[in-house]
């Protein structure tokens, strides 16, 4: 077993091997040694060194992950035992927030603040709900039927597969793989080769709370070798997918052809409705602060602002002055509000979209570009940028994935929501007015998984959370049907 000592622990000891891949509870070398290398976005230098999983490593970890199912007690175990397990697996990870958001804000680049007040603590708490959740689920279930004596028993599926992208690492894992774990499958991590690191750890943690060996295996290694591998593999029985449209495309092309069921959660470009009766300084601000978050890499995050026109003037001064206000700088670094974005590409994606957008006719309120960080100037750092204009304009339609803003305005109520829907994307949209009537029904007819009223960004256990149309298909997360979604249901019938 692959116990943190967390006395001993140093995150420079971590990071100053070669971080192995996580294959039936032993830390294990990639085929032939190969390797590949993870950058600290905020100083543009290595950070780490990790195994590159090759086919055949994934075939071994699928290989372990269902000896885990056949062998160990995991499956077995009545449902409350392993939600004492996930119960132990949340209170370690609490115990080891400090370790898990140090690593995550060097990998990620986002602010140690933002990680260890969220994205840990919202994944420790992830797995107390599943937990509590299956502790409480009816195994067997009669049903009212004449002549036979039938029911239906839950069972997990087997061997779940999860690709998970960069920008909420850690937090991700939580959601995807609490519930099937709760649910009893063992599972296969192919972690972002950006921002490897957390699950690695997430695995050892997994173990010390005294999950099996085997339950939990992490292939990190590149996309198209790597992830490629695990969702085509015919011994996995279930996948679950986190990422773009385009690889998402390819993910469930690969898992159709061995008929395996597979979730997809993809990307999304969320809009913000502000209608004249809003407290327009106060949404600017909570607006600000959502298209900031993580620099701008939030899938469900606000990136169109349709503003009633009576309020776009007022509206836009705030904006601008929120945003350009705020600090940029080092994740590490306390005061931080926006850290770098995860990589040089990104950059250059964020970058071009602002530049091309511009170029189509926005007008730029705030205008973006590359952010000079003292002692930093190696980092992938960009200032956030707010534009406005037509609604074709490239940076209205497409997901940019930066702390990239794009206002709209409109007149009446009818003319927002056609704006809103004309997006092929359906994740999360917010809705703000004082008048609650009206942000009830306009909220229950933008067309995506998720409508929020006066606020963006909610993520409460127990609210299902998931995209339609480009955002994805096949589930979502954190709400109760999740649980479900990890068993499968098997019904048994006698003649009476
Ligand atoms: P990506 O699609 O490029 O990569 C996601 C994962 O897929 C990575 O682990 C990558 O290695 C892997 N991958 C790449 N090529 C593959 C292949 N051929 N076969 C199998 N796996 C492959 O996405 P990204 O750039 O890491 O993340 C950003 C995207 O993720 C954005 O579109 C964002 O909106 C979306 N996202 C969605 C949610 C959600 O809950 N809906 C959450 C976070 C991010």
């Amino acid at each position: 077993m692959n116990m943190i000592d967390t006395k001993a622990f140093a995150v420079s000891e971590f990071l100053s091997q070669p971080i192995k891949m996580h294959i039936g509870g032993e830390q294990v070398a990639a085929s032939g040694g190969r390797t590949f290398e993870t950058l600290d976005p905020g100083t543009g230098k290595h950070l780490a060194t990790v195994a590159a999983a090759q086919a055949a490593d994934v075939d071994a970890a699928v290989e372990a992950a269902r000896r885990a199912f056949n062998t160990t007690p995991w499956r077995t175990m009545p449902a409350k035992d392993r939600a004492v397990l996930l119960h132990r697996l949340a209170d370690l990870i609490d115990q080891h927030t400090a370790l898990l958001a140090e690593i995550e804000s060097r990998d990620v680049g986002k602010p140690r603040a933002q990680a260890s007040a969220f994205d840990i603590p919202h994944a420790a708490q992830t797995f107390r709900y599943y937990a509590d959740l299956s502790a409480n689920a009816r195994q067997r279930e009669p049903f009212a039927v004449s002549g036979n004596e039938a029911w239906s028993v839950r069972q997990p599926y087997g061997v779940c597969g999860f690709i998970f992208p960069w920008n909420f690492p850690f937090l991700l894992v939580g959601w995807g793989v609490a519930p099937a774990l709760a649910a009893g499958n063992t599972i296969v991590i192919k972690p972002a080769e950006d921002t490897p690191l957390s699950a690695l750890l997430f695995a050892r943690l997994a173990e010390q709370a005294g999950i099996p060996p085997g339950v939990v295996n992490v292939v990190p290694g590149l996309g198209e070798t790597a992830g490629a591998a695990l969702s085509s593999h015919s011994g996995i029985n279930r996948m679950s997918f986190t990422g773009s449209p385009e690889v998402g495309r390819l993910v469930a092309e690969a898992c159709g052809r061995n008929l395996v069921p597979v979730k997809l959660e993809l990307g999304g470009k969320g809009a913000a409705v502000l209608f004249d009766d809003t407290a327009v300084e106060s949404a600017a601000e909570s607006l600000a602060s959502a298209v900031t978050l993580n620099a701008g890499q939030v899938c469900c995050t606000a990136t169109r602002w349709m503003v009633h026109k009576k309020v776009a003037d007022a509206f836009i001064s705030k904006a601008v002055s929120t945003m350009g206000g705020m600090k940029i700088g080092y994740g590490g670094d306390e005061s931080t509000q926006i850290g770098p974005v995860v990589s040089e590409k990104q950059r250059r994606r964020v970058l071009g979209y602002v530049a091309r957008s511009v170029k189509e006719g926005a007008e730029a309120y705030l205008s973006g570009g590359v952010a000079e960080v003292s002692g930093y100037q190696d980092g992938f750092y960009v200032k956030p940028a707010l534009l406005g204009g037509a609604p074709g304009n490239i940076c209205a339609r497409d997901e940019v994935f930066g702390p990239v803003a794009y206002v709209m305005t409109f007149q009446d109520e009818e003319e927002a929501i056609a704006l809103v829907n004309s997006s092929p994307y359906g994740l999360a949209n917010s809705v703000w007015s004082t008048d609650l009537a009206r942000a009830t029904r306009v909220a229950e007819r933008l067309v995506a998984g998720n409508s929020w009223i006066n606020a963006h960004n909610l993520f409460p256990h127990g609210v299902s959370y998931g995209g339609c149309n480009l955002s994805g298909c096949g589930g979502g997360v954190l709400g109760p049907d999740t649980l479900e979604d990890y068993y499968r249901k098997q019904s048994v019938v006698r003649p009476l």
